[in-house]
């Protein structure tokens, strides 16, 4: 019994022993952890109560958003504070996958014949506007609407796509020379071979082909044949597999509905479908039921808003009856002064009484999946941390289309914030900002007295 007691001590003593052990060593683990945890938080950023509408994984809650590495590290519920080396407050905002407008301008577009004519002078101005300007409305990634064409390209890409801190995708204008340009006419310019090559070369950029402008008044003749521009740009589509995007002009031989019945392939973008020279409603006010077939086939429609193609009259009516555009974009260019923004087209559409997550889908998952880029328009943990938060406004607004008509509304949708790969892009508010009287104390410092940099307020993920 005694020997048994005494062994059994033993055996507890050395229980003991281990048990202490056991914990010293779980403590210096804990205590290293927590000391690691302080030194190098899990997140670089953390938005926090926001109001998350994320379509492509069905999320539409009041979740946080966590950043490491540039990636989407964590959506959820209560994510820690104490892991995050910067905390946003977004309560009252929504947090949505960073915009996609897959209808925009960067570049200058084609040369003219004659820079020394009077008609040259228009090309002076480049037609694209400037890529990052897209992040003042929630959007990190944009996609060229065929402002060049495979001889132009190269210059694009050196120039713009691979300066911008917005990513920069773009359809190839099946003419080479490229958009507006002295050349657009020209049929022979229409190169399939050389615009299937190009695709080739940049498919990490060039994500469709665009016919634009073509023909659209004077005689039919043996180089303008109703369809020469489409069938081209489908013929090099076809080669690289990747859409078309047509803007298009229908014509007593070239009618809207063999456009969208017969030549567009399934997946092809009819983009400014508002445009006044669509036949969207019938007589009866109706909305035409040739959408919807085209639609069943697989044809996309995009509203490519521009300085001419979004008109109340065929956009409102089409809305109320349930026929809404599978993709919002701008159609943003030097000539354009009356989308401003992807934001307004946006609002425009919430004002009509679109609900704000149809919108999102229409404006991040839906372009994805039409530009076959799946891993955009998402906030899926692990893909690339391109965000938007924006803010829903209530009180009296009103709106314009290219009618030069106005419709009013209650809601106006803004951006207030824009994180592109995990640095913040774009915040004029200072929604990740410390207010000055709290800032670290280089913000202080006069740099002329030898100071060291940085003298900001503090260190940010910032662009
Ligand atoms: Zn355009």
């Amino acid at each position: 019994m005694q020997r048994y007691f005494a062994r059994g001590k033993a055996t507890n003593m050395r229980s003991f022993c281990r048990f202490g052990l056991h914990f010293t060593l779980i403590a210096m683990v804990l205590v290293s952890s927590l000391r690691l945890a302080a030194q190098a938080p899990t997140y670089d950023l953390l938005l926090k109560g926001g109001h998350v509408i994320d379509p492509a994984n069905s999320v539409d809650a009041v979740l946080d958003v966590a950043i490491a590495g540039g990636k989407i590290a964590a959506v959820g519920k209560d994510l820690s504070v104490a892991q995050a080396k910067k905390v946003v407050d977004v309560t009252g905002l929504y947090v949505t996958p960073g915009l996609i407008d897959i209808h925009y301008h960067v570049g200058h577009g084609g040369a003219p014949l004659d820079w020394f004519t009077p008609e040259g002078r228009v090309h002076l101005q480049p037609l694209g506007i400037p890529a990052d300007w897209a992040l003042t409305s929630g959007v990190t990634t944009i996609v060229d609407a065929g402002t060049s064409g495979a001889e132009t390209f190269l210059l694009e890409k050196e120039e713009v796509i691979d300066r911008a801190q917005v990513r920069v995708l773009a359809f190839l204008n099946i003419v080479a020379n490229g958009m507006e340009g002295g050349l657009e006419q020209s049929v022979d310019q229409m190169d399939v071979k050389f615009c299937a090559e190009t695709l080739k070369k940049y498919s990490d950029i060039i994500v469709g082909v665009k016919t634009a402008h073509y023909w659209t008044a004077g005689p039919w003749d043996g180089e303008h044949t109703p369809w020469a521009a489409v069938d081209r740009a489908i013929a090099c589509a076809e080669a690289g597999k990747v859409p078309v995007m047509y803007d298009f002009w229908p014509r007593a031989d070239r009618s809207y509905a063999d456009l969208i019945l017969k030549k567009a392939r399934p997946g092809d973008i009819h983009t400014h479908v508002f445009a006044q020279q669509f036949p969207i409603l019938l007589k009866d006010g109706k909305v035409n039921p040739i959408l919807a077939e085209a639609h069943q086939r697989g044809v996309i429609f995009d509203v490519g808003h521009g300085q001419g193609s979004f008109w109340f009259r065929n956009a409102v009516p089409a809305a109320k009856q349930g026929f809404l555009p599978d993709s919002i974009s701008t159609d943003l260019h030097t000539g354009n002064y009356r989308t401003i923004s992807m934001a307004n087209v946006i609002s425009k559409f919430r004002a009509m009484g679109v609900p704000l997550s149809d919108l999102i889908q229409r404006s991040t998952v839906n372009p994805a999946r039409e530009i076959h880029r799946t891993e955009l328009g998402t906030l899926s943990v692990g893909k690339e941390a391109d965000i938007a938060v924006l803010e829903e406004l209530h009180g009296k607004f009103s709106y314009i289309d290219c009618g030069l008509a106005k419709m009013n509304g209650d809601v106006q949708v803004i951006a207030r914030m824009t994180v592109r790969a995990g640095r913040v892009a774009y915040d004029p508010s200072g929604l990740s900002m410390v207010e000055w009287e709290k800032a670290r104390p280089q913000y202080f410092n006069n740099p002329s007295e030898g100071n060291p940099a940085p003298a900001t307020a503090e260190d940010l993920p910032q662009h």
